[in-house]
């Protein structure tokens, strides 16, 4: 199977997620756009697990991004320390509600184009905002599970996330989008991970031919 070959293979592989994953969602804990933007933007190089834990405490002493573009940035490092990076994320995540603020009225915009203005967010997170948050489908997630998945399943040959969305995006219906990420996500957490995928027990073995699989 191709790349160039899959619209019959996309829509073997989204039935057999749907049958698997029916109810894929994020797993970042949010309530509102702002809580994603933040959540998703701690998030890289980082677990979830990890960002839900920081959270609920940055977020009950920063409950807006009116609040948070008032921070001190020495105490919105301690409070995402554990996240890695702290101080580009730190920065980031003040950074971008200071320009909510000022140019969106305090309010997560919801366009890709206004989203991508905002430090610390690029085509990655204004996706997940935009679909998670806004039901928007504005383009396919490509994080670090979405890029391994779509090579093991013979998705695309590309390697650059961008490239790799575009092949996405022409063989995924637009009304799968955002489901499709986040199927994919879940079955790379649980099953088919980075270092050892769990072959034996994926529910899509019978369909990879993917040089990593361990049966
Ligand atoms: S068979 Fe293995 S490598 Fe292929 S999708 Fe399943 S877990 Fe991943």
């Amino acid at each position: 199977m191709t790349a160039s070959a899959t619209g019959e293979w996309a829509k073997t592989v989204l039935r057999r997620l749907r049958g698997e994953y029916p109810e894929a969602r994020c797993a970042l804990l949010h309530e509102n756009p702002y809580e994603l933007i933040v959540s998703t933007i701690l998030s890289a190089q980082c677990t979830d697990e990890m960002v839900n834990r920081v959270t609920p405490e940055l977020f009950r002493r920063y409950p807006t991004a009116a609040s948070l573009a008032k921070a001190r940035l020495p105490s919105v490092e301690k409070l995402v320390k554990s996240t890695g990076f702290f101080r580009n994320k730190a920065r980031n995540i003040t950074g971008m509600a200071k320009k909510v603020v000022a140019d969106f009225g305090g309010a997560v915009p919801r366009t890709m184009d206004e989203l991508l203005t905002l430090p610390g967010v690029a085509r990655k997170t204004a996706n997940v905002v935009l679909g998670t948050a806004f039901g928007v489908a504005s383009g396919v997630v490509v994080d670090t599970h979405v890029d391994r998945l779509s090579h093991r399943l013979d998705l695309t040959k590309e390697k650059d996330p961008k490239k790799i969305e575009q092949d996405l995006m022409k063989i995924i219906p637009k009304e799968k989008w955002i489901l499709f990420s986040h199927q994919l996500i879940w079955h790379g957490r649980l099953v088919c991970q980075a270092r050892r995928p769990r072959c034996p027990d994926c529910p899509l073995e019978d369909l990879c031919y993917s040089k990593d699989k361990t049966v």
